[in-house]
């Protein structure tokens, strides 16, 4: 199958959560770091997250750097990435930030029509499995479309999802300096986790920005 180059970024503390056990964006990042964030987006085709970070952070996706989105243009791309959700009953609320021109919805084919007229002249959509996106075909769909690099910005479960598939080849982790705590905060990978045979990584590099930690790591290939 053919898919994009993809890469995860994420902010954690330093107890490996993304977020508070409240579900409610954290901000863990520095200025310095928020930067370079915004440069890896600019440097994708796409940005995608799941409709778990939409409902609870509502992420515009877009490039704030005008810079940036100018060098963008200048290089005969879109003055953003194209914005991905998956999302398999389109519960992307209406007045979503993501949606707009340049947002694909992954949807599966349970998506309740009426929520699929509401969503339809607000993005494009594309159906991928049967009950759930099928992650590997939306990877073979957008790759079809041209975008060759994929930027993940969550969430734990998307991770999770992604990462069970064999689908990451690299992950940004940010570690910032601070203790979020609780079991029922998310963490980097959620999902159900695995019994043994643990995806194993390769650290390419470790540097300090603002006051906290940023690791650069490879999946090796199972
Ligand atoms: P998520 O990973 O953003 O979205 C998960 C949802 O995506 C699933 O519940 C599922 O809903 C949908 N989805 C569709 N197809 C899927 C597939 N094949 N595999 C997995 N999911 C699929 O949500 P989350 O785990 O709740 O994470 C959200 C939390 O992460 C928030 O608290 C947010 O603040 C935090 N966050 C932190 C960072 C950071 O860098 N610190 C970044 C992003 C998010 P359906 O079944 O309805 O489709």
């Amino acid at each position: 199958m053919q898919r994009p180059f993809v890469f995860i970024n994420s902010a954690i503390s330093a107890d490996g959560k993304i977020s508070s056990f409240l579900h409610r964006q954290v901000r863990i990042s520095g200025p310095e770091d928020m930067a370079r964030v915004d440069a890896l987006r600019a440097g994708s085709d796409a940005v995608m997250v799941g409709v778990g970070t939409v409902l609870a952070d509502d992420p515009g996706l877009r490039v704030k750097s005008e810079e940036l989105s100018i060098a963008r243009l200048c290089n005969g791309k879109t003055e953003n990435p194209l914005r991905v959700v998956a999302d398999s009953l389109a519960r992307t609320p209406p007045g979503a930030r993501v949606l707009g021109p340049g947002c694909l919805l992954a949807v599966s084919q349970s998506a309740p029509a009426a929520r699929l007229a509401e969503l339809s002249d607000r993005c494009e959509i594309i159906t991928c499995g049967k009950e759930r996106v099928s992650l590997p075909e939306l990877m073979s769909e957008i790759f079809q479309r041209g975008i060759k690099r994929l930027m993940v910005e969550g969430g734990a479960t998307l991770n999770w999802s992604l990462i069970e598939c064999g689908l990451v080849d690299e992950l940004y982790v940010y570690m910032g300096a601070m203790i979020i705590g609780g079991m029922n905060a998310p963490t980097l990978v959620d999902g159900a986790g695995f019994p043994s045979d643990f995806p194993r990584l390769k650290l390419i590099s470790a540097h300090k920005v603002d006051d906290g930690l940023l690791l650069k790591w490879s999946l090796k290939k199972p």
